[in-house]
């Protein structure tokens, strides 16, 4: 399947090192420069709100996605090409889920890592057979990596499951990644 709109998840503070906004707005640029189009959470606070403004001013185009509750609590970014509303959290992902044909993870906090890990676990249940990727700047997720790896390691999933993502350190890995991505999926339960 062709790879066109792109989900991002990421935080919505900017974090401190200032490799998370530099590289974050390197892949709006990148995204509208290979007229690749953005599917994102749709507020305009932290990496989330830069990472939509860079693929916007680099003369890309973005799907904001947010439910009603947060337009306020997020500043919604209204002047995105295609702006959608939800009743709920649920609901927004689900759109999002719809919508993408990849994933890329930019660090972030505990909703970025629910998101990652929603879409990791639906992966791996087959609900969806989508290329996934964290976006590892300056080792952000090295010890979520390891994590991940601990669960294999001692039994709670295949190891084939740890080829359901991609621990990507720079753009063109990542994107020559997805273009190669199987979904391939090991039996769950070894025991
Ligand atoms: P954070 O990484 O915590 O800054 O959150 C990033 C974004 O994830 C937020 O702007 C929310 O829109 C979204 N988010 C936060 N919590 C959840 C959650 N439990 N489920 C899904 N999305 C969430």
């Amino acid at each position: 399947m062709a790879i066109r709109n792109i989900c991002v998840f990421c935080g919505s503070n900017s974090g401190l090192d200032p490799q998370f906004s530099t590289s974050t707005e390197a892949l709006g640029k990148y995204l509208a420069d290979n007229d690749y189009q953005l599917v994102y959470g749709g507020g305009n606070h932290g990496l989330m709100g830069k990472v939509a403004t860079s693929t916007l001013d680099a003369g890309g185009r973005v799907i904001g996605i947010i439910p009603h509750f947060l337009v306020e609590r997020e500043l919604a970014l209204k002047n995105v090409t295609t702006f959608i509303e939800t009743r709920t959290m649920t609901e927004r992902k689900e759109k999002m889920l719809h919508l993408a044909d990849a994933f890329i993870v930019l660090p972030g906090g505990f909703g970025t890592f629910e998101e990652f890990l929603q879409m990791l676990s639906w992966s791996q249940i087959d609900i969806h057979q989508k290329p996934i990727a964290l976006y590892n700047i300056d080792g952000f997720y090295d010890d979520l990596v390891n994590m991940l790896q601990k669960s294999a390691d001692l039994g709670f999933a295949p190891e084939g499951n740890l080829d359901l993502f991609i621990n990507g350190h720079n753009l063109d890995e990542i994107f020559s990644q997805f273009h190669e991505f199987k979904h391939v999926l090991p039996p769950k339960y070894t025991n």
